[in-house]
């Protein structure tokens, strides 16, 4: 039993995955999110439980004509049959045909606790719904995989049943078995000795693996399930899915190919990983983990002052894998404790010639800076621009002349904000009013209104998160406040800063900041 050379890359972050609090798709989501599956080069993606919701009946529709995948394989998810009934007149196995795909993956169940108190029938009826489904689908000339639901659990409590469930389905053909740690509460040590004992029971079986992650080792276990000859394994990007959520593909993908020299998705396609979760983070509408290995923005920052120049020079000391190797980059953390060295390292970075001379100025400046309260740890896009100004470049996408923010709460509860911004861009003056559900967001309307139309770029962008802190609580109103904001193009994440004693104010600088970031990004590509 050992690794084999390629493993199957099965995503499931459009069923299991959306299963995460807060994460919530429309069939416009839905079909973005596929793309970008397509385009990483995932072997398999679970679109949905077809018949099960209108939103996955109209996914499953729509998909063979607005998808055009080009690498990707589009998998329907059901059930077995009903316990007492035939899988010829099953509404579920019906609705898994009707979806069209190919493939289509079922679940049954293997912990005989949850035949007995769930589905309330006998363990032999169990094991003949597993036998009728399989033989159903395969009958109508599908790939089946079977979905061996709570396997680890069931197995510690009676394997023979759960070995009876797989036994059924590899009878009847069915193309994969899939071990599920379905209450994602087992260890790798488990998972080692189960998948032994399974494998060398059936070693004629294709096995793959499906884990969630509540004991926070759902990668080590598919690692483990891996190397003792599982060949496909189940996931979601950035690890969504319910509770704590599935294994996180953005981690098992690059362990498998880059650590243990497993073939998974194209290896000309790894260097998609981090823009990929980046991007479908944007999509579902979370924001990214900074700290999410791999794929997340700190995932290569180092902040170590003294040590940055040595990095800089031996990087795979530092590192455990090249950071562009997933498409992601080596960060340096600027902040008052770091010296000079990391102010030029950063700069050399940008593709910025900094002088002796400008680079003492740039130091004295983010000391004081950083003294009336600025952080630029982060607020990465704050910091370039105050490097590209110190060699003297100016933003030329507008030029403020004045902002008026007005607020109106009526009796009736209701809250109004306005804003109207008066700049110059491009030789002429411009006045633009927008309405906002706040300050920010008013001001942020009406200076897109007002250069939104020579920037398309701008529709691109947008703010993503916003956080504000108050500096030395003891001066109570008078103190000075900071907002970070972070921003997205969709492909890339910036954050900028800004600070006053007048929230408002603090917001513009961070808004307009962000904003000039942005179009920076957007119309002068890095060198
Ligand atoms: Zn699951």
């Amino acid at each position: 039993m050992s690794a084999p050379e390629r493993v199957e890359i099965y995503d499931t972050t459009l069923r299991d995955g959306s299963q995460r609090e807060g994460l919530s798709l429309t069939v416009e989501d839905k079909l973005r999110v596929a793309r970008q599956l397509d385009s990483l080069g995932v072997h398999y993606i679970e679109g949905g439980w077809p018949g099960a919701n209108p939103k996955d009946e109209e996914f499953f529709s729509r998909a063979p004509g607005e998808l055009n995948l080009e690498f990707s394989q589009l998998v329907a998810f059901g059930s077995t049959r009903r316990a007492g009934g035939k899988a010829d007149d099953d509404e579920t196995l019906k609705n898994l045909v009707k979806a069209n795909t190919h493939t289509v993956c079922i679940v049954a169940k293997s912990w005989d606790y949850h035949v007995t108190e769930a589905l309330n029938t006998t363990l032999e009826e169990a094991v003949e719904m597993v036998r009728d489904s399989v033989a159903y689908l395969k009958g109508k000339g599908l790939d089946v995989f079977l979905d061996a639901e709570h396997f680890f659990d069931g197995y510690k409590r009676n394997a023979d049943f759960a070995m009876q469930v797989l036994a059924a389905a590899q009878e009847e053909g069915a193309d994969r078995l899939v071990l599920c740690d379905t209450n994602g509460g087992s260890l790798p040590h488990e998972v080692e000795a189960i998948v032994g004992d399974v494998r060398s029971a059936m070693p004629e079986a294709a096995f793959g693996c499906h884990f969630h992650n509540d004991a926070n080792c759902a990668v080590a276990n598919a690692l483990a399930a891996v190397r003792l000859g599982v060949f496909q394994v189940q996931g979601c990007i950035n690890g969504y899915g319910e509770r704590t959520g599935n294994a996180n593909l953005c981690s098992v993908i690059p362990n498998l190919a880059l650590k243990m020299g497993i073939e998974t998705i194209p290896a000309d396609r790894l260097d998609r990983l981090t823009p990929v979760a980046h991007h479908i983070a944007e999509i579902v509408n979370l924001t990214m983990d900074p700290q999410q290995p791999f794929v997340g923005s700190s995932a290569f920052a180092h902040k170590a002052g003294l040590h940055t120049s040595a990095i800089a020079r031996a990087s795979d000391a530092y590192e455990h894998v090249a950071p562009d190797a997933v498409g992601n980059l080596t960060r340096f953390v600027v902040s008052e404790l770091a010296g000079r060295s990391t102010v030029q390292l950063r700069a050399q970075e940008l593709g910025i010639d900094l002088d002796g001379k400008t680079l003492a100025g740039v130091l004295e400046t983010l000391k004081n800076l950083e003294y009336r309260g600025y952080h630029f740890e982060a607020a990465d896009g704050s910091f370039e621009l105050l490097l590209r100004r110190a060699t003297g470049w100016e933003q030329d996408f507008f030029k403020l002349e004045s902002f008026r923010v007005t607020m109106e709460k009526r009796a009736d509860g209701e809250v109004t904000t306005e804003a109207t911004i008066k700049l110059h861009a491009a030789g002429e003056r411009i006045i633009a009013t927008a309405e906002g559900n706040g300050p920010v967001h008013a001001l942020d309307q009406a200076l897109r209104r007002a250069i939104g139309l020579a920037h398309p770029a701008l529709g691109a962008i947008h703010l993503t998160d916003y956080k504000v802190r108050v500096l030395d609580t003891q001066k109570g109103t008078g103190a000075v406040t900071r907002v970070l904001l972070d921003s997205t193009d969709g492909d890339r994440d910036w954050s900028t800063i800004g600070v006053s004693e007048n929230i408002i104010e603090a917001s513009w600088q961070a808004l307009s900041d962000s904003i000039v970031y942005g179009l920076r990004q957007a119309e002068s590509p890095p060198e």
